[in-house]
């Protein structure tokens, strides 16, 4: 499994609870590739240290995000 590269930072804390000016917004594209590998898998939570609550609202606005086009299906999943 590819790490991510962007989460290498040490942090273990999910970032949507540490930072609550950071929002799920399935219209941003931008932040929800960061949760999302290069063949469009989501990243796994203890990877981006998202917590259950956050990792659960990020996949609806991914799945939402996939719906609009605005990112693509995975093929195999
Ligand atoms: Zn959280």
């Amino acid at each position: 499994m590819a790490e991510v590269k962007s989460f290498s930072r040490h942090r273990k804390t999910c970032p949507y609870c540490s930072d609550k000016g950071f929002k799920i917004d399935y219209k941003d594209v931008k932040q929800l590739s960061r949760f999302i590998t290069e063949r469009g898998k989501m990243v796994p939570s203890r990877v981006s240290a998202t917590c259950a609550k956050h990792q659960r609202e990020l996949s609806k606005a991914i799945k939402r995000a996939r719906i609009l086009a605005l990112l693509p299906f995975v093929s195999n999943d």
